[in-house]
């Protein structure tokens, strides 16, 4: 499993934390460079039990081809090129309309197999108050360009958790998502923190976060209209079309081996994680070796979160029976067959089930 974290996005959504800058000046070349250095560096940590590819954000699809190619033709001469049992590429609606036809299907002919689209709503009015540089309209033209190029296997990213979403707005943007027939939808609440316009506006008093209650009863909406749309509730916040189930993402919620390439990229070596710092020019690698607690806490709140749940005897091993029965008491925790898992009407406030449990 490998990860490659592209840190360039040509503007800032208002409520984004994640480490990006606005490219120029040779940016890509010194940033394509450290990453095929730090592939030949770290070759030997690399895995092939899970052949996965991911190009996360940032906004992989600003990358040029060019540098891209690059990339892979370094993972290849290091013995850890395609084909990959999946090959995802986050890419933003613009840069597709923009690049057209033929940036997608150059895309398909690099080996990307499942392009994850971070389209967040189908509304204008708050599409422009996130500062997203597409259009309802514009991401709907993306998705057919992706299908036109043969993807098969294309993701949508949606936000929920705000305070001026409402019920109508949201229920529309459902959808308009599952109307175009993706295969796969992501949806995260949104979290006001770090250094961004929406935690400057929050504390301006121009914004107030949404209520738990808000929040829940979207989260309701939304699981309400998957399940309607068939699609499988297979972790907190991801839907899958059967069959279409994450199978990089899967690996982190098991816990297996990856690698992160690029700067702020983590990785996980099964024993121990390990972070680049988040700084274009010369990354730095930090190491963390995980206690017997910190592994026993991380499998337990990474498989709690899926559907599929956690192995009978390791929970039964790790957490307090009295704690388990009450859980199971209260409809919070269920059993199937030799597993254990928080039910879909308890996914929401799992952060809290699993507190009880560690
Ligand atoms: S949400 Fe995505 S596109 Fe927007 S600033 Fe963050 S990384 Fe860039």
């Amino acid at each position: 499993m490998i990860y490659i974290h592209v840190p360039f996005c040509k503007s800032f959504c208002t409520y984004c934390d994640f480490y990006s800058e606005i490219p120029g000046g040779g940016m890509f070349d010194s940033y394509t460079d450290q990453v095929c250095a730090e592939i030949r560096r770290r070759a030997a940590e690399m895995s092939d039990e899970l052949k996965t590819l991911y190009f996360g954000g940032g906004t992989p699809s600003v990358l040029p081809l060019s540098h891209l190619t690059r990339i892979l033709l370094t993972l290849e001469e290091c013995g850890h090129g395609g084909p990959y049992t999946e090959f995802t590429l986050e890419a933003n609606p613009e840069d597709i309309v923009e690049k057209g036809l033929p940036y997608v299907e150059s895309l398909r002919q690099l080996g990307v197999n499942r392009m994850s689209m971070g389209i967040q709503s189908f509304d204008d009015v708050l599409l422009r108050w996130m500062n997203r540089r597409h259009s309802a309209e514009g991401a709907k033209e993306a998705f057919r360009l992706v299908r036109k190029a043969g993807f098969e296997n294309v993701s949508i990213d949606l936000i929920f958790g705000l305070s001026n979403l409402s019920d109508e707005v949201w229920e529309k943007t459902i959808d308009q998502a599952v109307a175009l027939g993706p295969e796969h939808i992501s949806c995260y609440q949104l979290t006001v923190e770090g250094d961004n316009v929406l935690t400057m506006r929050l504390e301006n008093g121009e914004y107030e976060e949404a209520s738990e209650e808000t929040c829940r009863h979207q989260y309701d909406i939304l699981c309400r209209k998957m399940a309607v749309a068939g699609f499988h509730h297979y972790e907190i916040s991801n839907f899958a079309q059967p069959g279409f189930e994450a199978v990089h993402n899967g690996g982190y919620w098991a816990r297996r081996p990856y690698v992160g390439l690029g700067p702020s990229a983590h990785s996980f070596s099964g024993r121990g994680r390990s972070w680049n710092s988040a700084t274009l020019e010369g990354y730095t690698l930090t190491s963390e070796a995980l206690s017997l607690e910190d592994e026993k806490v991380e499998t337990l709140m990474l498989a709690l979160r899926t559907a599929k749940g956690i192995d009978g005897e390791f929970l039964l091993a790790n957490c307090r029976e009295e704690d388990v029965k009450r859980l199971i008491g209260q409809g919070a925790l269920c059993q199937v067959g030799r597993r254990y898992r928080i039910p879909e009407d308890h996914f929401f406030v799992s952060d809290e089930i699993i507190r009880e449990l560690v």
